[in-house]
């Protein structure tokens, strides 16, 4: 009697794995005809300053599915990730990015115009990801000193060697580096050090948590400290109220990105915002 009920869960698991897998493939053609389609689009979301003065962007990609309308990363990133589409995607992002980047720094002075852009770990481990980088920003004829690159701490965790030589290559050419949702991952402090890096981005969750939990708090303070005596700027993400930001502020944090200033926008809502350009 078990023993045909452990044939009949076999079967439903295979139906379900083979539904899955169905599912997996007609997404990722989906994927690949919307790099075809041009269905992506870059939102960009302001960073600033306690007062509200800016302190540049960052772009968060969107598909605008053709049945679907539109979707955040959270719906396609892990398989563009797995299925390497995220390298071709990660291109098109970069170079779209280059472009916003020139009509950013016609209309704002200095960082007000800095554009961050999220790479991922499976783009830098591209044998070529340098040059591909360099090719690009040569092509749309961005400034390498507007653009910021934003990493998360798993990329560190392999190959550390080659990703800092990475870096280090990118940074010469003008690039620089941000760790993305910091005190998520499980960076040692050594080797932080032995990156360059410029600027440290509290993860949102701990921004959310520490009005009510002591311990994120504590954690908070932690980065801070540490951020101070590594000379990183520090960025707060996912900040959506003034008491946040209050406490945030001093502490000693230095710039806020969240849904309290502005959420990511499209492209021409960007535009409409900038300064005016002068004659
Ligand atoms: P991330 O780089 O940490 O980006 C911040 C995420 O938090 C964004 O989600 C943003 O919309 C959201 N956010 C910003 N402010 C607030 C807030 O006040 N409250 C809340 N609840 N959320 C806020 P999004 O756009 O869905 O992106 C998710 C992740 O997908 C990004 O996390 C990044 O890791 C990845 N991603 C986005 N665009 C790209 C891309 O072009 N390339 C790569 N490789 N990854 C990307
Ligand atoms: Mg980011
Ligand atoms: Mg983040
Ligand atoms: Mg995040």
């Amino acid at each position: 009697k078990s023993k045909e009920f452990g044939r009949d869960q076999l079967c439903f698991f295979d139906a379900r794995m083979q539904q899955s897998f169905l599912e997996k493939s007609r997404r990722e053609r989906e994927l690949k005809q919307a790099l075809v389609d041009d269905q992506f689009e870059l939102h960009l979301q302001s960073k600033h300053t306690a007062d509200g003065g800016l302190f540049g962007f960052e772009a968060l990609l969107r598909w605008q599915h053709p049945t679907e309308g539109r979707l955040s990363p959270d719906r396609f990133m892990e398989l563009a990730e797995s299925s390497g589409l995220i390298v071709e995607i990660g291109d098109w992002v970069l170079r779209q990015a280059c472009r916003y980047s020139l009509t950013l720094g016609e209309a704002e002075q200095g960082d007000r115009s800095a554009l961050s852009i999220n790479i991922s770990e499976r783009q830098m481990a591209q044998e070529n990801f340098v040059e591909r980088v360099l090719t690009i920003i040569e092509e749309t004829g961005a400034d390498p000193g507007r653009l910021i690159f934003e990493i998360t701490e798993t990329l560190l965790h392999h190959d550390l060697e080659r990703t800092r030589q990475q870096m280090l290559a990118l940074n010469q050419a003008g690039i620089r580096f941000a760790l993305d949702d910091f005190g998520t991952g499980y960076s040692s402090l050594a080797y932080l050090q032995s990156l360059p890096l410029r600027i440290l981005k509290i993860d949102r969750s701990f921004v959310s948590a520490m009005m009510t939990h002591p311990a994120s708090l504590s954690i908070v303070k932690a980065i801070v400290s540490m951020a101070k005596a590594m000379n990183l700027t520090l960025i707060a993400e996912g900040v959506e109220t003034q008491a946040q930001i209050d406490i945030l502020r001093d502490l000693g944090c230095h710039y806020f990105q969240g849904f309290y200033f502005s959420r990511p926008k499209p492209w021409p809502d960007i535009i409409a915002s900038l300064a005016p350009v002068t004659e």
